[in-house]
Parts: C-alpha cells; sequence; structure tokens
C-alpha cells in the first residue's frame, strides 16, 4: 500500500541519480502535526485593493507577513486576495506579481487566492474576471513543484475577509491540513459564528458517528476526529466487528456493529449517540463498497448493492435526523469521489451513487441550515488504501506518476483532514458543497 518508489527517490542517493535521469521526484507532503507553524515561512500578499485588513489578520495569527519578498528568503505561502476585480485587465498585474515570487516557495508551500463567485457578478466583464481567476490558480496548481499547492476561497458577495467563515477556510487552505487538497475552489458564505477557541481541538465536547469506520479511509476519519477532541462513535458490519473494536479503541470512543442498508440504521445511530453522549452534532457517511463492471456485462445485484449502501443508506440516515427533532441538526460530511464527477470506466454503478451523494448535498443544504446544522461532501481522488492496492501495480504506479504537481496518491488522513475541517466550526460559511481531495487530478478542473 505505500508509496515505496516516493521514499525511495528521496532518499541521498536515488534522488541524485532521479534527477539526472529526468524522473519524477514526489515530494514528502507537508502534513498537518500538532504545534507546527501553519506555514513554512512568511506570507506574501499580494492584493488588487486595499491589503491591510487581510495583512492584519496574518499577522494577528502570527504570522510574517511581506508585502515583497527579500533576497534569499522562501515564502510559506502567498495570499492573493482579487475580491475586488471587476475587469480580466485587472488580473495581469497581481498574477504577473506571483509570478515573480513563485521560485521563493519553500517545499510545501500554499498560494491561496481569495476572490468572488462569478455567478453572481452583475457585470459580463466582471464574471469574466472572477471565473479568469479560477482558470489562472488551477493552472499555477500545477506548475508548483515540491508539495506547493495553489487553492481559492469564493468570498460570497457582500461577504468580509474578516468575517469567520472566511478566516476558518483560509487556515484550512494554508495549513498542512490541506496537503492533497489542490486547484480547488470553496465558496463560502454567511453562517460561520466564531472559530476554535483552540485549533488544535476543533472539535472538543463534540459527539461524532463515522460509518465503515473499521479500515481505510474511515479508521483514519475516527482517529483524526478524535485527535480534534471529538468523542467517536465508530460503525461498521458486524463482520468488521475485531477491526471495529480496535479502532473504536484507538479513538477513545464506543463502537456500533450495523448494517447501513438496514430500516432501522438512522434510529439506532441516534438512539447509541443519544444514550451514550446526550446526542448527536457530527454525523460522517463515509461506509461504501465498488462492485465494478462494465455497464454491458452490469448485472442488478451490482448494481443496486452499490446504489444501496453508496446513497440510500446516507438518504435514509439524513431523513432520521432532520425528523429526530433531537435539537440542533449535526454537520453531516458525506464521502463522494471524483468517479462521480469524472465518469470511471467499469464504474457505472459507482459514480451514479457518488455523483447522487453531490446531487443530495447540494438539495439537503437549506434543511440542514435551517435546524442550525450544515452537509457537504469530501470526493477524494487516487488514495493509498486496500481499494486502490488492488489495482496492478504497473497501473497504479503510472496512475499515481502523472498526477500533476504532487506525482503522488493522497493518503486516507488526507481525506479525514477534509472531513474534520467541514465537520467544524471554522467551515460554518461552507453548506452544500463538495470538496475534492485530489492532488488535482482530474484534467481541466
Ligand atoms: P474500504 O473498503 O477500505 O472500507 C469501507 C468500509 O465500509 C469497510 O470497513 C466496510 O466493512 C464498511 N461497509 C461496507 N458496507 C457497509 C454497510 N452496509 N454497513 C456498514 N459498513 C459498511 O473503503 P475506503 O477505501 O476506505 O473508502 C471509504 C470511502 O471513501 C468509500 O465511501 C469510498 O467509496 C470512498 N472513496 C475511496 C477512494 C479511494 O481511493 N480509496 C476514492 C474515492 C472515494
Amino acid at each position: 500500500m505505500a508509496d515505496a518508489y516516493l521514499k525511495l527517490v528521496n532518499s541521498p542517493p536515488a534522488s541524485v541519480i532521479a534527477k539526472k535521469l529526468g524522473l519524477p521526484r514526489p515530494t514528502e507532503l507537508r502534513r498537518y502535526r500538532r504545534g507546527q507553524p501553519m506555514v513554512p515561512g512568511p506570507v506574501l500578499v499580494v492584493a488588487s485593493g486595499a491589503a491591510e485588513g487581510l495583512s492584519g489578520q496574518l499577522s494577528g495569527w502570527g504570522l510574517e507577513v511581506r508585502r515583497r519578498t527579500a533576497p534569499g528568503e522562501k515564502l510559506g505561502a502567498i495570499v492573493l486576495d482579487l475580491t475586488t476585480v471587476s475587469d480580466p485587465r485587472e488580473l495581469s498585474e497581481p498574477m504577473l506579481a506571483v509570478g515573480a515570487s513563485l521560485r521563493d516557495l519553500a517545499p510545501g508551500a500554499r498560494v491561496v487566492s481569495i476572490s468572488r463567485p462569478a455567478d453572481s457578478a452583475s457585470e459580463p466583464a466582471a464574471a469574466a474576471a472572477r471565473q479568469g481567476v479560477q482558470g489562472a490558480v488551477r493552472s499555477l496548481a500545477r506548475e508548483l513543484r515540491a508539495g506547493a499547492t495553489a487553492n481559492g476561497l469564493l468570498l460570497a458577495d457582500g461577504m468580509d475577509l474578516a468575517d469567520p467563515g472566511a478566516l476558518g477556510a483560509l487556515q484550512f487552505l494554508l495549513s498542512g491540513r490541506s496537503a492533497y487538497v489542490d486547484g480547488q475552489f470553496l465558496l463560502v458564505g454567511p453562517g460561520a459564528d466564531q472559530l476554535p477557541e483552540d485549533a488544535d481541538r476543533p472539535l472538543a465536547g463534540r459527539t461524532a458517528v463515522v460509518t465503515g469506520a473499521a479500515r481505510g479511509i474511515g479508521a483514519a476519519i475516527a482517529k483524526v476526529l478524535h485527535r480534534d477532541g471529538a468523542r467517536v462513535v465508530c460503525v461498521d458490519l458486524p463482520a468488521a466487528g475485531e477491526e471495529l473494536a480496535k479502532v473504536s479503541n484507538a479513538a477513545g470512543g464506543t463502537a456500533l456493529q450495523l448494517d447501513i442498508t438496514s430500516d432501522d440504521a438512522g434510529a439506532r445511530i441516534l438512539e447509541h449517540a443519544r444514550s451514550r453522549y446526550g446526542g448527536l452534532d457530527i454525523m460522517v457517511h463515509n461506509a461504501g463498497i465498488t462492485r465494478d463492471k462494465l455497464l454491458a456485462n452490469m448485472d442488478q445485484a451490482r448494481w443496486d448493492s452499490v446504489i444501496n449502501v453508496n446513497l440510500a443508506a446516507q438518504l435514509r440516515i439524513n431523513e432520521a435526523l432532520l425528523a429526530s427533532g433531537a435539537g440542533q441538526a449535526p454537520r453531516v460530511v458525506c464521502l463522494a469521489s471524483t468517479s462521480g464527477i469524472a465518469g470511471n470506466r467499469g464504474q457505472t454503478n459507482y459514480a451514479a451513487s457518488k455523483a447522487g451523494v453531490i446531487g443530495m448535498v447540494g438539495a439537503s443544504a437549506a434543511a440542514f441550515a435551517e435546524r442550525g446544522g450544515a452537509i457537504n461532501a469530501v470526493a477524494p481522488g487516487f488514495i493509498e488504501t486496500e481499494m486502490t492496492a488492488r489495482i496492478p501495480w504497473g497501473t497504479r504506479e503510472v496512475a499515481r506518476r502523472l498526477l500533476p504537481s504532487l506525482q503522488q496518491g493522497g493518503l486516507p488522513v488526507d481525506v479525514a483532514e477534509a472531513v474534520a475541517f467541514l465537520a467544524g466550526d471554522a467551515a460554518g460559511g461552507v453548506n452544500g458543497r463538495t470538496l475534492r481531495v485530489c492532488g488535482q487530478s482530474l484534467v481541466g478542473a
């Protein structure tokens, strides 16, 4: 499962040989570790308008802020404020200023743009400029090396950069928590009340339920939610009971053996959370299966089982959550997949289920918001798990190295970090959205 090539190519003699031969040299990604600075160096602020507010915020987080680079200094991040652009011609100056500093980026650095959504612009020229930002930043993401990434925040019109929702999302994109999020634009609207008091334990006091927690991405989610302070109920099939017990012990939580496709799954989850912890604050729909076949060879059992586990069960459990009336509705995070966005040969059933999750999340946002909650999805791309370990070695190796700029698959923890972000107050302005954790593996997006 481990990426042996990545380890080899980062060892001293092999790295020199790989450089000489022009072989891909993926870098170990900068991932979150408690106590480490948010970014690996000073932050360059580039702005189309006044930058004092943004610079003040970044300084307030203890970051060193620069308005221009100093010779020989390595930058931890570039934050690009384009919230005021209203014509495509205004893009050249800030974008070229970013370009002039790219060689100064430290390994694992971040470029984050802040702009407005194109579809709410009142003039075609403003919409063109806003959409242009996305093309430029996504392309820039593909030019970065050494584990650096570029992403964007889309701030809803009228929202200020000082809004807690904007700041929470900015912190996520700057930090090691977003290691495998690349070339993504996250729409942030109003709704966030405050940032978590303790940035290292943002989920303190919350109760979370994670389905499919016995292994893979689900086990990583349970552990990361626990690390971030949550009490975790780990759900999986009775057949996975032994592994489930190990994960729930490691996550300091409780295990609930349950088939999520059973009619009473929602009621049993709610009852377990209520009786053990007094309620449920976070629901992570992670359990999922594949039953791949070309559509010409697909049978009903394969099709129906994938839709039932990956989509119908989530819909039913969400209905139970919304109907429960047990105080606040939780923050819900659903696992989708890039297959549900780009499509994937042999996965019509799986892609239907995962695209369905994205549709469900968008359509459920208002109902959860009304009850004080939210619902979002994470769409992983190529993640190193037992699922991807079954891909033949050659195909897997080619798939890894063709991934633009990062040249490696993601780890379960990378997906877990995105889930933890969406489960907490820092994502208070994000609802109905799908965040990809895919190292920008999709061509054109
Ligand atoms: P996995 O197969 O390793 O683990 C899935 C877990 O879900 C297992 O423990 C399984 O027992 C459990 N499960 C299956 N059916 C269940 C049911 N009816 N009730 C309760 N539990 C059930 O999968 P993974 O690779 O860790 O993937 C986790 C999620 O991420 C899935 O939704 C998957 O579709 C999605 N995903 C994975 C990747 C990847 O690269 N691995 C990519 C995109 C999306």
